[in-house]
């Protein structure tokens, strides 16, 4: 069983999502699929075969923040999986690991999975810095003391919506890291996916290195066709 995570990004509306739930009513996989979409489509109800999930969670219980949205607020309405720490969320938003631990935190205390995002610009790349990053990333955007299930992205931010992956040798050595780290932390078993610039073609190469739990997947996952083809490749 793999996990195949689509982020929609602020992409789609709910005529696509209901078209693309109908489409995935359709699929037999044994994979475990979530669909995170904007948050004025998170009441759209999860299926047997869908899960919907979140891009965003509020650091903060309640108050004051105008435009932010809790995760009771995402609890009340059935919300059972958020990305945080994604690379745009860091690079917009400038989310560092200390507020994506928190909003990682947010998210178990309201029963909600976190899907945490970690990786490393180009930048960091060329300097040679890629597993020091990763390290990192996981060390501190990980709440200590996890009480739930947690899930780990490992997206090269150099990567994203480029229609380039790293070498398979570089994805396994990142997943091990990874998961070296968690095993360190408490957290052996902790899925981690990889995300950026998957495809229907090169998934199930993807999916076969070891420590790659399943993959997150951007701008494919709001093509009804190449998302289907996603799922089924990964098998
Ligand atoms: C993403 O943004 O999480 C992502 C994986 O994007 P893409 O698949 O488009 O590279």
């Amino acid at each position: 069983m793999k996990i195949i995570a689509g982020n929609w990004k602020m992409n789609g509306s709910r005529a696509t999502l209901t078209a693309m739930m109908g489409a995935l009513s359709e699929v037999k996989t044994e994979n475990k699929v979530i669909l995170c979409v904007p948050f004025t489509m998170i009441d759209t109800e999860s299926s047997n075969n869908v899960q919907i999930g979140a891009q965003d969670i509020s650091s903060h219980a309640r108050g004051a923040y105008t435009g932010e949205v809790s995760g009771a607020m995402l609890a009340e309405i059935g919300t059972k999986y958020v990305i945080v720490g994604h690379s745009e969320r860091r690079m917009y938003h400038d989310e560092t690991n200390d507020i994506v631990r928190e909003k990682a935190k947010m998210a178990l205390e309201n029963g909600i999975t976190p899907i945490i995002c970690v990786g490393e610009t180009m930048e960091e790349k060329r300097a040679g810095k890629t597993l020091d990053i990763i390290e990192a990333g996981v060390r501190e955007s990980v709440p200590e003391d996890v009480d739930g299930d947690i899930i780990i992205a490992y997206e090269p931010r150099w990567a994203i919506g480029a229609g380039v992956t790293p070498t398979a040798e570089e994805i396994a050595t990142a997943h091990k890291v990874i998961a070296d780290t968690l095993s360190y932390m408490g957290l052996d078993g902790t899925p981690i996916l990889y995300g950026a610039s998957i495809n229907s073609e090169n998934v199930a190469d993807i999916v076969a290195i070891k420590n790659v739990y399943g993959v997150l997947v951007g701008g494919a996952s709001l093509k009804i066709d190449e998302f289907v083809s996603i799922i089924n490749n990964a098998n």
